[in-house]
């Protein structure tokens, strides 16, 4: 159901268990060393909501050293089956708490309800992924001389930093410091500056669930302070940053320089491939929500629909009717699509649409719904046709509802298109033909293809990731628990 707006304000203040001006260092909630704030918005009003603690480099070396005490203490001491059951209680926890998690989010970042919802499920579930992963990984013995004998041991790195986004907090969180903790790394976090209120709740659940001091840090703050200052720290083992090219390639360059591994989750321009012996039914919701999700402020957003030129028109039609049913208005009232999350990122989709309103053909445009408050940050989601494969909105990630439509005549000419910006995040490729699925499948320059289906959100069990611009290491499913843990190899000789 829909919310009003004071039902939506006292779900939240009936509900907090945490104090969101503070970091959590140490297992103590402590005010940042620099004792100043950053003012916490509503996206869908302007309002000022709160303020959490503006960290410094100060909270950043006492949450390192605060993490390395708990590796050297009970954490480090634990069992990997009592480092899963933790994370399986906190799973339930996040269960129990889910609905004031979804409208905490969703006054945070401007997420429609029904959106926050199914990011607190996902967050539960990747807590319990994790928990049962945890005692499920092992080492090997390798045949090697007569006489010796050889093994292989997962071994935590130590101290995990993990940088994330505003788009997707919890998700996010989820993913990375869950398989951190469940390959037994002690974690420091830092939430962007938008949106830092879920991970301080979630913080004080892992607290509840018997999570140790110092295996879970919270500093909030400012990447340009906090962020750099983690990324680039001596004594962290290894960075996990999801966000943004030109951020992603600082914290390579400041961990080159203690020569440290990263896992970097950048940016995208994902296609669609729509063919024309495909089902269009099938395709056509996809096509879109794949897109408008989070007000397009998704890295897997399927921003680019190429169609064979026998479906074009239809699908033009088609996708043109789905966006004239959109609405765009406020988080509370769980509309198609909320606000984008700042007056910042409104600007910078504003300018993209300005452009493509000038240069290109509008095919659709959604609508901004009367209760949408002035002060919110509403853009109204927009399908632009025929759009050459090399137009600015077509190589660009927008992170707004911006979407392109481009011709292709066969599959040659697909893949190129597919494969020709700088990003290779995700595909979705539309067709009954299966030879022509797995030829896709193997052509495409991405991390994930999705074949008549597209979803790289959810499916916790997925690794995912990027090549190119988009980044490199994988989080989510097994996989992830490869990348926070290193291999050490043992061999004994013994006669
Ligand atoms: P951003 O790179 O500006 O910020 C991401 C995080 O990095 C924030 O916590 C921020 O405070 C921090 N940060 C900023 N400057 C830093 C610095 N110098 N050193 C260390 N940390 C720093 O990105 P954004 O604008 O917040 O997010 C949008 C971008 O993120 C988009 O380009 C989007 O594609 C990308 N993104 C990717 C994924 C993925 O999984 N691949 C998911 C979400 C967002």
């Amino acid at each position: 159901r829909t919310f009003s707006w004071e039902e939506h304000h006292m779900t939240i203040q009936s509900g907090l268990w945490f104090d969101p001006t503070k970091l959590l260092i140490g297992g103590e909630w402590r005010s940042g060393a620099g004792g100043r704030a950053i003012a916490v918005e509503n996206p869908s009003t302007g309002e000022n909501i709160g303020q959490i603690a503006e960290g410094t480099a100060t909270d950043v070396e006492a949450a390192v050293a605060a993490a390395e005490a708990a590796l050297d203490g009970e954490w480090g001491a634990m069992t990997a089956t009592e480092r899963g059951r933790i994370l399986v209680r906190l799973s339930r926890l996040v269960t129990e708490r889910a609905e004031t998690l979804a409208h905490l989010e969703s006054n945070d970042v401007g997420k429609p309800l029904g959106q926050a919802r199914n990011d607190a499920v996902a967050l539960a579930r990747y807590f319990e992924f994790y928990g049962g992963a945890a005692d499920k990984i092992t080492g090997e013995t390798i045949p090697y001389q007569q006489g010796t004998t050889v093994l292989t041991l997962r071994e935590p790195h130590g101290v995990t930093a993990h940088i994330i986004p505003w788009n997707y907090p919890m998700q996010i969180m989820g993913r990375s410091v869950g398989a951190a903790l469940a390959m037994g790394n002690a974690c420091v976090l830092k939430p962007a500056e938008d949106a830092s209120l879920s991970a301080l709740a979630v913080a004080a659940l892992a607290e509840e669930a018997g999570l140790p001091a110092g295996v879970l840090n919270i500093v909030t703050g400012y990447g340009h302070e906090v962020g750099a200052a983690l990324s680039a720290h001596p004594r962290v083992h290894h960075v996990s940053f999801t966000g943004s090219v030109g951020t992603g390639r600082r914290i390579q360059a400041a961990a080159s320089e203690n020569v440290i591994p990263v896992t970097l989750e950048l940016g995208g321009k994902s296609p669609h491939i729509v063919f024309d012996d495909c089902d269009l039914d099938a395709a056509l919701p996809t096509l879109v929500g794949a897109c408008v999700q989070a007000a397009g402020q998704t890295c897997s957003a399927a921003s680019r629909v190429l169609v064979q030129r026998g479906v074009y028109d239809e699908v033009k039609r088609r996708m043109a009717e789905v966006y004239a049913g959109l609405v765009v208005g406020p988080a509370s009232a769980d509309h198609d699509l909320g606000p984008l999350v700042s007056g910042k990122q409104k600007a910078i989709v504003a300018g993209y649409i300005a452009q493509g309103k000038a240069e290109l053909t509008i095919a659709g445009e959604g609508t901004i719904h009367a209760d949408a408050p002035a002060g919110g940050h509403y853009v109204a989601p927009i399908l632009f046709a025929d759009v050459d494969p090399d137009h600015r909105l077509a190589q660009e990630e927008i992170f707004g509802p911006v979407q392109v439509l481009i011709p292709f005549e066969d599959e040659a000419d697909a893949i190129r298109i597919a494969n020709g910006t700088d990003y290779g995040l995700v595909a979705g490729v539309w067709t009954e033909n299966g030879a022509r699925q797995m030829r896709l499948a193997r052509k495409l320059h991405v991390g994930q293809v999705f074949i008549n289906n597209y979803g790289a959100g959810g499916g916790v069990e997925l690794p995912f990731g990027g090549v190119g611009k988009s980044g490199h290491g994988r989080e989510k499913g097994f996989e992830a628990l490869y990348g926070f843990s290193r291999l050490k190899t043992i061999s004994i000789k013994h006669g």
